[in-house]
């Protein structure tokens, strides 16, 4: 394959953070001898995506098929891609920067909705034509997986086919079986039917609409830990740590919650399985950190067990172990602070995801107020001082009220924090809340809601920003831009009207649209009204449940009919607490 390093390197003094596109870091995978190539990409920056836990493992699955290479490719920033196009450089790959439109596969991470114009913008610098009805037999075959595959309508324009659910197993049967396909000289649409034909394979014009796709699952995952010489990148990236899963799934039920409806059974790693793979990552990598991952990581029953473990290996060699969430009681509490064990405590971050006990219970979130006040307390007792709690506004069956008093539940943990504590000591207290505009996802019991309209959300907001400035200094209320919500409810419930929204909105320069300071409503607008399409109308639409869903071929676990029940249990009880 074409290496295009030489050509590459002049540019790489004209722009920013030049070592994201240099490739060569430690534990890369090299086989240039594999006669079927597989380009694999998180469409955002190296230092968002090389922290990406699911691309590191399919980036190691699909490297040990036999015969099959696997190199990674990101996003460039925009100094980068202008450069790239004034020299007529394409989207390269960073193992052998050879161009990706010169690959047999080119396979794409979804993560969340807002990525989908950078989904474009990397076909259109690979070369590889936007939609897949314009491929030919030298283009790639382009897939898709991960969360939004979770609703593929709105992309399927732009994708040859999705895989479903946990791609440990799926990727590499799809490689071997393309590969040995290719080997015969099969052609695109063949190549496309067989896919088609494994399990856990969505490729839309093939695969038939009726029959839904049950999404994969790793049989061997509970034992089985599969990354285990993880990439050292050379920039600082939010991924310089090793990662290791100790759980899959959460059976907590909240309902607002995809990941906790799709990411079903729940399975856990033993104490022993999880020390082996962290001892191993570490002495592949020599990172000083290590991050037990999961949904809910303090669920795990034998957590403090194994942060005690942890802690007495890793502690005198200077090795800091972190959980990424904290179940809000004492317990996750007393893990979060056996994690941080004699170190200096950072903040504490909880999420109540709503203030009042009315809206926490519609939502099925489970905690109470007695909870969130002696986890807090017990967490003082400990020595934490710091706390970030998050919340979501414009929930199903919301009042303005119930925004107003995410001010008046800080404020009142704050006091009581403070009384806790002898008066030399409150100076260090701080509670900072980060509240998001309600986003409803396909696969959970809130799907068919519409999202709060933006003008009603601004209402409330603003109710909420007079009660917040009333708040002592040390209670900090932060919220989020309303419109990359609206614009991430339109592209998550959408059908295949959305893929000429995206395209539109690609066509009008839209990227990066995650990056607070790269999104443009003002493009979306524009977007919209080249395809009659109103933004508002397409987020706050609620669905009926008798219609057929955008997203109802893919079998993503959570039973339909649970969910419906879910729904009708919360539009019961919403009408029971109407007068509270
Ligand atoms: S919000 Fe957290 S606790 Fe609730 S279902 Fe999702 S992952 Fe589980």
């Amino acid at each position: 394959m074409q290496d295009l390093m030489p050509r590459l390197e002049p540019l790489l003094g004209q722009v920013n953070q030049p070592s994201r596109y240099l490739g060569g870091e430690l534990n890369q995978i090299l086989k240039p001898e594999a006669a079927y190539r597989v380009a694999f990409m998180y469409p955002d920056t190296y230092e968002i995506g090389a922290a990406n836990l699911a691309v590191a493992i399919l980036y190691d699955v699909l490297n040990q098929v036999a015969d099959v290479a696997c190199e990674r490719v990101y996003l460039p920033w925009l100094d980068m891609q202008e450069a790239m196009r004034a020299a007529g450089i394409p989207l390269f790959s960073l193992e052998s920067h050879a161009p990706v439109g010169d690959f047999d596969l080119f396979c794409i991470t979804l993560p969340h909705e807002l990525a989908a114009t950078n989904i474009l913008r990397a076909l259109d610098l690979a070369g590889i034509p936007l939609c897949a009805a314009d491929r030919g037999e030298a283009d790639p075959l382009v897939f898709g997986g991960g969360p939004v595959s979770n609703n593929p309508a709105p992309l399927s324009a732009f994708f040859d086919g999705f895989s479903i659910g946990e791609g440990e197993e799926a990727l590499p049967e799809l490689a071997a079986l393309l590969r040995d396909l290719k080997a015969k000289g099969v052609s695109r649409a063949e190549q496309l039917q067989a896919a088609a034909a494994l399990p856990g394979f969505y490729v839309p014009g093939v695969s038939n609409p009726q029959v839904v796709v049950r999404k994969r699952i790793d049989s061997d995952w509970r034992e089985r830990v599969r990354v285990l010489r993880p990439i050292v990148p050379y920039p600082e990236t939010m991924a310089d740590r090793v990662s290791v899963e100790i759980m899959r799934g959460c059976v907590r039920g909240c309902r607002f919650c995809q990941a906790g409806a799709t990411n079903m059974p729940l399975r856990l790693r033993s104490v022993e399985t999880i020390e082996q793979a962290v001892y191993q990552e570490l002495a592949a990598t020599g990172f000083d950190e290590v991050s037990l991952t999961s949904l809910s990581s303090t669920d795990h029953p034998q957590i403090v067990e194994l942060l005690r473990r942890l802690n007495r290996q890793l502690g005198p060699v200077g090795v800091k172990v972190s959980l990424p969430s904290q179940r809000m009681d004492a317990f996750g509490v007393d893990a979060a602070t056996a994690a941080a064990a004699g170190a200096k405590k950072g903040s504490l971050t909880f999420a109540p995801e709503a203030a009042t006990q009315r809206l926490r219970d519609l939502i099925n979130k489970g905690i109470s107020r007695s909870q969130i006040e002696s986890a807090l307390l017990h967490a003082v007792e400990l020595g934490w001082r710091k706390f970030k709690l998050y919340f979501m506004f414009g929930l199903p069956g919301e009042r303005e009220s119930d925004v107003v008093a995410i001010a008046g539940l800080c404020d009142e943990l704050y006091q009581l924090l403070r009384e806790a504590l002898p008066p030399a000591e409150r100076g260090a207290l701080s509670i900072s809340a980060s509240v998001g505009l309600f986003v409803p996802k396909p696969h959970t019991p809130f799907q068919w809601c519409g999202q709060l309209p933006l003008p009603e959300a601004r209402k409330r907001l603003t109710a909420l920003r007079a009660a917040a400035h009333k708040l002592p200094r040390a209670v900090r209320v932060h919220w989020h831009d309303l419109e990359p919500s609206q614009i991430e409810a339109v592209l998550a419930r959408g059908d295949a009207q959305v893929s000429q929204l995206i395209l539109a909105a690609h066509r009008h320069g839209a990227s990066f649209d995650a990056w607070s300071e790269q999104f443009d409503y003002g493009i979306w607008q524009k977007a919209a009204a080249d395809c009659g399409l109103d933004l508002e109308a397409l987020a706050s639409h609620e669905l009926s449940q008798d219609a057929a869903l955008p997203w109802q071929m893919i079998g993503s676990g959570a039973r339909p009919g649970f969910l419906q029940h879910q729904y009708q249990k919360f539009l019961t009880e919403l009408e029971v607490g109407r007068d509270q």
